[in-house]
């Protein structure tokens, strides 16, 4: 389960910003999710209660966007949502494109007192 390396790898970021703030209790933290990142929304969810137990998260909300899919044609060149995983051109049928956004996984921000 390597959602539970990139909560750990998310939870030393914030903890050493918080430290460099002088945020003692992390309220929210906001993350994105792209459906392409190849980690998993509610193993991301559960690995985060494991480290509940650290005080500067013990009242930490964690929120998770996932945004769509945006591919690019590398024949017309128009930019498109992708549905439905459908991997080609909705304008010209295309199968060569490129996903420009979806393989997105990071902290948006944090909130804390
Ligand atoms: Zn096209």
């Amino acid at each position: 389960m390597h959602e539970l390396y990139l909560i750990q790898s998310m939870i030393d970021q914030i903890s050493s910003n918080a430290a460099e703030q002088g945020v003692e209790r992390v309220n929210r933290i906001q993350l994105v999710n792209g459906q392409l990142s190849g980690a998993n929304t509610e193993a991301l969810r559960f690995a985060f209660t494991l480290f509940s137990n650290i005080p500067l998260f013990q009242y930490a909300l964690l929120e998770v966007e996932e945004p769509g899919l945006i591919g690019r044609c590398n024949s017309c060149y128009r930019t498109f949502k992708i549905e439905e995983y459908r991997f080609i051109c909705c304008y010209c049928s295309n199968g060569d494109i490129e996903i420009i956004n979806g393989q997105e996984l990071y902290i948006d921000y944090y909130e804390g007192d």
